[in-house]
């Protein structure tokens, strides 16, 4: 290791505390440091290149160094790094604004820019309350959410997840929602099987709806795949049923799209899959191709004009943060969609996701493997103990962190979800690193489990 790789790493573990990492367990190990990147592939400082399997952590699209992106990026640092957009504004905001307008579903029109997810869905839930107010409708302060669900790590955001080993600490500084079931069909939570169960758990919320609506501001939920909650997939109609019932009962549809937007699930956004549209949308992570720190609350004119008003009214919407609609994020998001455009990725998509899916099927066969799942380039598969009880591998084995750990011995960079073992990797990859990282998933599952 050259003597620079040491000062990094030594660095790292003196002064750095890691996100979602237990740095008890980091101290122990070397680091890996990512020093270059190109295409599908991390570089580490020691010149060894990993598959990027999980996009780095679900934002990357396209892959590194993608030159429409490079260049964008280029172009703007030499014009203008940053303005705030509070009163003033900036030509990629605005021209980014009117191309997401563009490709998003029909019935949203205005653009409120954040810097990462969780804002943005902060931004989402304040919203929705404000505008009850202002519909005078003062009652309707409360949120319903989904067991499972993920939306970030502010405490608004995490009042509205559903992952107890993430969340449950928090229990005493959050505020109270109403929770309707995952759609988590291999473990269902009513004991039902789709489609005989007629998708019994969005009429759950639809229950819940009929009989709190005068209190419940929005629905909140990730559309089609409850991503950090174990790359749970939703069946077919359930978006579509609780789109109904939020008609029916006149509650606001928030979808989270932080990670399932940009392509992951095969269409641009998971919404598109049913023409679903909601009445606010949150955007983030693959936003910017993987880039640069931007999300978006995405929201319809009827929303927007509720907050219209004298100033004196104080109808404005009290939200703001210092980095929102930065220039150089959003140049690189405009660079983003240029991609999109020029290299036809959706379409392309399709042949891979075909072909992803007929190698799934091989997990299946293996012994511990109790279900595999996905929507598109997001999957999971999950590991278990036992097949025909479900029983789940005890966390202390570490299952899913074995297989990881196997597969970066084989230069495949991926991180898993508990027992669900994740793959998302950008959707640019290559059909032959595609291969690549199935194969070695598999092997790595197949070694690892059954050494168990
Ligand atoms: N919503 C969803 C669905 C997510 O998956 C995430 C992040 N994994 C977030 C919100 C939060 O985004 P960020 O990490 O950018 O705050």
């Amino acid at each position: 290791m050259s003597e620079k790789s040491k000062k990094i790493g030594a660095y790292d573990k003196e002064f750095i505390w890691h996100p979602f990492t237990q740095m008890k367990e980091y101290e122990e190990k070397e680091p890996v440091i990512i020093e270059d990147a190109e295409g599908s592939y991390l570089i580490d400082s020691e010149g060894k290149k990993y598959i990027d399997g999980v996009s780095s952590l679900w934002v990357n699209v396209h892959g590194h160094k993608v030159p429409e992106i490079d260049n964008a990026i280029k172009e703007q640092v030499e014009k203008l790094s940053h303005s705030t957009l509070l009163g003033v504004t900036n030509a990629p905001a605005s021209e980014l604004a009117k191309e997401l307008i563009d490709i998003c579903p029909e019935g949203l029109k205005k653009v409120f820019y954040s810097g990462d997810g969780a804002s943005a869905v902060e931004v989402a839930l304040k919203m929705a309350f404000q505008y009850w107010q202002h519909k005078g409708k003062s009652e309707k302060i409360k949120f319903l959410c989904l067991d499972n669900g993920y939306h970030g790590d502010t405490l608004g955001a995490v009042s509205v997840g559903g992952i107890d080993i993430f969340h449950k600490t928090f229990g005493p500084l959050l505020f109270e929602t109403f929770k309707a079931p995952s759609y988590y069909c291999y473990r269902c939570p009513l004991n039902k099987t789709f489609p005989s169960c007629e998708l019994a758990c969005a009429d759950e919320l639809g229950t819940i709806l009929k009989n709190n609506n005068k209190e419940i501001a929005a629905v909140v939920f990730e559309p089609y795949v409850q991503a950090a909650g174990g790359m749970i997939v939703s069946p077919e109609g359930y978006l579509t049923k609780v789109r109904e019932y939020c008609d029916k009962y006149d509650v606001l549809m928030i979808l989270d799209e932080v990670a399932t937007g940009f392509g992951r699930t095969g269409k641009m956004f998971a919404c598109e899959h049913e023409s679903v549209t909601p009445d606010i949308l949150v955007l983030g992570k693959g936003m910017t191709g993987g880039y640069l720190p931007l999300s978006a609350t995405i929201t319809t004119q009827e929303i927007y004009d509720e907050f219209l008003g004298n100033y004196d009214e104080f109808k404005t919407f009290f939200h703001g943060h210092s980095y929102a609609g930065n220039p150089l994020s959003c140049a690189a998001a405009k660079g983003n969609l240029k991609v999109f455009e020029n290299n036809n990725s959706l379409e392309e998509l399709k042949y891979k996701i075909e072909y992803l899916e007929e190698e799934l099927k091989e997990f299946e066969g293996l012994e511990h493997v109790g279900n595999v799942r996905n929507k598109g380039f997001m999957v999971g598969i999950e590991l278990v103990e036992d097949k025909i009880s479900k029983r789940e591998f005890d966390p202390s084995l570490k299952m899913g962190w074995k297989v990881a750990d196997k597969a970066m011995e084989d230069e495949v960079l991926i991180r898993p979800l508990g027992n669900v073992v994740v793959l998302m990797p950008p959707i640019g990859i290559s059909m032959d690193d595609l291969k690549k990282l199935v194969n070695v998933t598999y092997k790595s599952i197949k070694e690892v489990t059954e050494e168990s």
